[in-house]
């Protein structure tokens, strides 16, 4: 790919894990390449739609309020990652995370001062000027000026625990040899053959929120190798988005809302949840599982004018019926049985009704590889296969479990991108 031949560190991926990556091991010292499967329009994965970064921190900051310690980062980690939490992993990740912000600001990347526009108040997250995107284009940008080969529309199918990778672009297939590889290519929520092996027929009725292109194919080849599995592939982290979402990369914006003020029934007309016993916002979390479990893998949440206030503006805006006979005919529903139910449990205003149809967004998917602390790949007895290391979301279910805590994907990404990019410098270069 260039004159000089081999790199001497090949980066597998193109979101913040492997950008992170390419920057430090190209500031190492090493010759980097950093190639991505999809193409340049598409670049950044996951990382395009995300906006905040969890880091811990002993005070206010212009971009962040009060304080988060690294034990309440901790405890936080506890609780989701439960019995599966990786621990040195998660002390890594802690430490790692304080200097985060000004890391990355050194490369380029811009964040929102704390009071700014219209964030809400967070002392646990720093949130990105211009989103996602904007950080992936700032880093691109330096590991560019830093020399690093960053090419798109190139597919790493393969990597040696021995050492080198195979990659195909435009249909040749090609064998590099190389000092160290950071494998950094997400999960596996775009692969729809691996989605139906785990969910069953229920997976067609999933939304992937984020890239086409985490189709999984390295996370695949490193366990078909014998790298040590880590998490589950059933746990991954679903919401609940509008039905009209895109199949894949709608991103944020799809998320669906209003589901604490209106009536949510299945596709047969059945309240999706017990209305009265489950009134309130701690049941927020778990719509996209409920959603992925009901029948069809749709519900319809129902709103009156009061709901609709609450909702506010809306990228899909609720569809509006007249009355209940009209909704009974949107939804495919028995009126008079809709009308009783909407006598028992409805939102408690009576029509116009307003209403979203839901369907299971998948964010990431929660099996990956085990890594160790310097962010080498272990395999099944719990060897570091030398030369090749993972970051982000392949290695991010040691910490996460498929579980969500806000701000802590990014954060992974950034803090083991940086570890794999550093000690495969140190691999490739004999240091
Ligand atoms: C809608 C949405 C909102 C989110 N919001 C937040 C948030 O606010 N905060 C937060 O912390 N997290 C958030 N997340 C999660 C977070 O964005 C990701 O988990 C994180 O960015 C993953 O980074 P990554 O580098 O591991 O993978 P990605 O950014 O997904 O990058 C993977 C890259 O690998 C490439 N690739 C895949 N396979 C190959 C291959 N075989 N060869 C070459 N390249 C390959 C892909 O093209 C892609 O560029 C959000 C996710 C979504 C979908």
């Amino acid at each position: 790919m260039t004159a000089d031949g081999p790199p001497e560190v090949l980066v597998a991926g193109g979101g913040l894990a492997a950008l992170c990556a390419a920057i430090v091991a190209r500031r190492a010292g090493a010759s980097v390449w950093l190639l991505d499967q999809a193409p340049e329009a598409l670049r950044g994965g996951n990382t395009r739609h995300a906006r905040n970064m969890r880091v811990a921190h002993d005070g206010p900051s212009p971009l962040v309020a009060d304080a988060y310690p690294e034990a309440e980062f901790r405890t936080d980690l506890r609780r989701v990652g439960g019995d599966t939490l990786d621990e040195a992993l998660a002390a890594r990740l802690v430490a790692d995370s304080v200097d985060l912000p000004a890391w990355l600001a050194a490369q380029g990347v811009a964040f929102q001062p704390r009071a700014g526009g219209m964030l809400p108040y967070s002392r646990r997250t720093v949130f990105l000027l211009g989103g996602g995107t904007a950080m992936v284009n700032a880093l691109v940008r330096t590991a560019a000026r830093l020399g690093v080969v960053v090419r798109h529309g190139v597919t790493v199918a393969d990597v040696d625990p021995g050492g080198g990778v195979t990659i195909t672009r435009d249909g040749a297939t090609r064998r590099i040899a190389t000092g160290a590889v950071v494998v950094a290519t997400g999960g596996f929520q775009a692969n729809r053959g691996w989605l139906r092996e785990t969910f069953g027929p229920a997976a067609d009725g999933f939304v992937n929120r984020g890239t086409p292109h985490a189709d999984g194919r390295l996370l695949r080849a490193l366990l078909d190798q014998g790298a040590m599995p880590v998490g589950d592939a059933a746990r991954g982290h679903l919401v609940a988005v509008d039905a009209r979402s895109p199949a894949d990369d709608g991103g944020i914006v799809t998320r669906a809302e209003g589901m604490t003020d209106g009536l949510v029934l299945d596709r047969d007309g059945r309240p999706l949840v017990d209305p009265a016993a489950e009134r309130g916002s701690p049941r927020y979390a778990n719509w996209g599982r409920l959603v992925a479990e009901a029948p069809g893998q749709i519900a319809h949440v129902i709103l009156d004018a009061a709901g609709l206030a609450r909702l506010g503006p809306r990228v899909y805006p609720p569809v509006r019926t007249l009355d209940t006979l009209a909704l009974a005919a949107c939804l495919g529903l028995d009126a008079g049985r809709l009308a009783g139910t909407l006598a028992c449990h409805g939102p408690g205003g009576g029509p116009p009704w307003f209403t979203l149809s839901l369907r299971p967004g998948l964010t990431f998917t929660g099996l990956g590889v085990r890594v160790d602390d310097r962010a080498r790949v272990l395999d099944g007895r719990g060897r570091p296969w030398p030369g090749v290391f993972a970051a982000g979301m392949i290695m991010a279910p040691a910490l996460l479990g498929g579980r969500y805590l806000s701000g802590t994907a990014l954060t992974v990404s950034a803090v083991f991108g940086r570890r794999a990019g550093e000690e495969a410098a140190r691999h490739a270069l004999d240091l």
